[in-house]
C-alpha cells in the first residue's frame, strides 16, 4: 500500500549531466557507511575516514565534486546513498514519523527533465529506495527516542567514545555484540542493520532505566 503522499504525480528523466553531484552535502547513515564501505572493500571505519568529512558527511574532491564521481558518472551507482537515489525528490519526515514529498528546484542548467509521468511510488522503485528509506526512518526514530531520553531529568549528558562510534559504525557494533556472544555475525546486510537497531534500542532503554532508578533514589 502507498504511503500518503506516494500516489501523487513524479516523473524524472537524468540525463547524467551530473552537476546534481557536486557541491552537495550528502549526510550518511549507518546503513549507507556499510553499504558504501563493502563497495570500497574497506571496513566501515575505514570508509569513513578515507570517504567522509566528520564520519558522517561524504567527502568531495577539491573542485566541489563528490568523491566517487568518476568520468562516466557515479563510481558506487548500485549502492549510491538515498539522497542520491531521491534527487530531485525531497522527502521530508516529521518529529511524529509521517513523511510528505517536495519536488526540489534541481541544479541551474541540469539536463534533466520532470515528466509527470508515473507517481512519487513508481519513482521510489525504480531507485531501489525502499530498503533506503526504510533504514533512515529506523535510524531517524531511534534518534528522535535518544533525543527525548537525552531531555528527562538526570539523563547523562554525554556518550562514551565506543557508545558514540557504535552508532555511526554498524559493523563494529555488530561484531563486538556477536563476538560478545560467542556467535558469527550474520553477513547479511539487512540483518546486521536489524542488529544494529536492537543493540543501539537495547543501549537506550538501559540508559533510561538507570536514568529513572537514579532519579527516583
Ligand atoms: S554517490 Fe554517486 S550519485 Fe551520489 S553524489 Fe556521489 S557520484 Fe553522485
Amino acid at each position: 500500500v502507498a504511503a500518503a503522499g506516494e500516489v501523487e504525480p513524479f516523473g524524472y528523466v537524468c540525463r547524467r549531466c551530473n552537476l546534481c553531484c557536486r557541491n552537495q552535502r550528502i549526510q550518511l547513515n549507518p546503513y549507507e557507511v556499510a553499504r558504501l564501505a563493502r563497495s570500497q572493500g574497506v571496513s566501515a571505519s575505514a570508509f569513513r575516514e578515507r570517504f567522509t568529512v566528520d564520519g558522517v558527511w561524504l567527502a568531495q574532491t577539491e573542485t566541489g565534486a563528490c568523491v566517487f564521481l568518476g568520468p562516466g558518472g557515479c563510481t558506487v551507482h548500485a549502492d549510491r546513498p538515498l539522497a542520491c537515489r531521491l534527487y530531485p525528490l525531497g522527502r521530508h519526515v516529521r518529529d511524529d514519523g509521517r513523511v510528505r514529498f517536495s519536488r526540489l528546484a534541481g541544479e541551474p542548467g541540469s539536463a534533466g527533465a520532470y515528466t509527470g509521468e508515473g507517481t512519487v511510488a513508481d519513482y521510489l522503485e525504480s531507485q531501489g529506495a525502499g530498503p533506503f528509506t526504510r533504514a533512515a526512518d529506523d535510524y531517524f526514530g531511534w534518534w528522535m527516542a535518544a533525543s527525548r531520553a537525552s531531555a528527562e531529568p538526570g539523563s547523562p549528558p554525554l556518550l562514551s567514545e565506543t557508545e558514540a562510534n557504535d552508532i555511526l559504525d554498524l559493523d563494529a557494533a555488530v561484531e563486538r555484540r556477536c563476538a560478545a556472544e560467542g556467535r558469527s555475525a550474520p553477513a547479511d546486510l539487512e540483518a546486521r542493520r536489524r542488529l544494529h537497531l536492537d543493540i543501539l534500542d537495547q543501549r537506550l532503554e538501559r540508559r533510561l532505566t538507570l536514568t529513572r532508578s537514579d532519579h527516583h533514589v
